[in-house]
């Protein structure tokens, strides 16, 4: 009797623990993360030629508009959760280096410029460039995920946003509550710029606004358009300490601008690192933020991408 109750408590046990599964399976889903496919791991055959040109800042717009440009197709983030996105089908880029420096134009269609992100439902446009960190060779013997990276195997992400771009134009270098909220009180100002009335509060700002006081690019004005990070994989995406990227946008007649700059090579050794003659591989994602577009709710390109120097002259 013993032995038979044994058996039915694990065959029901069984039965509860499938079924949990089964009926629980699309929550599962969309919480775990997926393993890249083969195809993932294959780049495609086209890529970026980042042509040789004889320029400086000032003439890089130019040189760009001169490159030929090279479409990347995006989709929706589809593989972790919070899924989304989708909205933008394609991005174009251009690439011109001068020997010292890389310039990047990218351009896509989006009919709102969202650069303005401080009411909770309000969401930036954004765009970015992700390259695998080292010199990789990438295929599904020796995968890279493109997905954000992986365990090991780190990215450089370049991310451009539309409100550090408008906050350049702010005084004091970002835009504060009160851009958004003209009439707002508050009696209580902990708010670094208009406490204009309490000295002690004013003197006290590094003390009591955590962010300043951890340095934090999110607080401070940061003087940059383009934000420099590393992740390895889902969750993991981290702000440099030192940030390299330059850039600027511009929004005209429902389509972004946007050029992002840097040294072809940097003493940054989470930096990716770039050479007249030779390649590597870039990904890239689009937010739109009028469609709630935020974190991994974005238009993305699966595929590595090859992108490569012209040598220089
Ligand atoms: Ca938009
Ligand atoms: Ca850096």
């Amino acid at each position: 009797m013993l032995r038979g109750l044994i058996r039915k408590s694990i065959f029901l046990g069984s039965a509860f623990v499938a079924m949990f599964f089964i009926y629980s399976g699309e929550g599962f889903s969309q919480s775990l993360e997926q393993e890249a496919t083969v195809e993932e791991n294959i780049p495609t055959e086209e890529g970026l030629t980042v042509k040789f040109a004889d320029t400086d800042l000032e003439g890089a717009a130019d040189a760009l508009a001169n490159a030929s440009s090279y479409t990347v197709n995006l989709q929706i983030q589809d593989r972790s959760f919070p899924n989304g996105g989708g909205s933008v089908p394609e991005v174009e880029i251009r690439g011109v280096h001068n020997g010292k420096d890389i310039f990047l134009g990218i351009r896509w269609s989006d009919a709102t410029k969202n650069d303005r992100a401080i009411k909770h439902e309000q969401f930036r446009d954004a765009v970015g460039l992700m390259f695998p960190l080292g010199i990789v060779k990438i295929s599904p013997e020796t995968p890279f995920s493109p997905r954000m990276g992986d365990r090991g195997k780190t990215v450089n992400i370049w991310h451009w946003k539309a409100d550090w771009e408008r906050d350049l134009q702010a005084d004091g270098g970002y835009e504060h509550m009160e851009d958004q909220y003209p009439d707002m009180f508050h009696d209580f100002d902990s708010d670094p710029h208009p406490c204009i009335f309490n000295k002690t509060v004013h003197d006290s700002v590094d003390l009591l606004a955590g962010g300043i006081s951890a340095g934090s690019l999110l607080s401070l004005p940061r003087g940059r358009s383009v934000e420099d990070l590393n992740a390895v994989g889902f969750g993991t995406l981290t702000a440099q300490t030192h940030q390299d990227v330059n850039g600027a946008g511009a929004w005209s007649d429902g389509q972004w601008d946007v050029i992002v700059y840097r040294p072809l090579k940097t003493e940054d050794e989470n930096d990716v690192q770039f050479t007249p003659g030779k390649s590597t591989f870039f990904n890239m994602a689009v937010w739109n933020g009028e469609d709630g577009d935020r974190n991994g709710l974005k238009s993305v390109s699966i595929r590595w991408r090859p992108i490569t120097l012209e040598s220089s002259r």
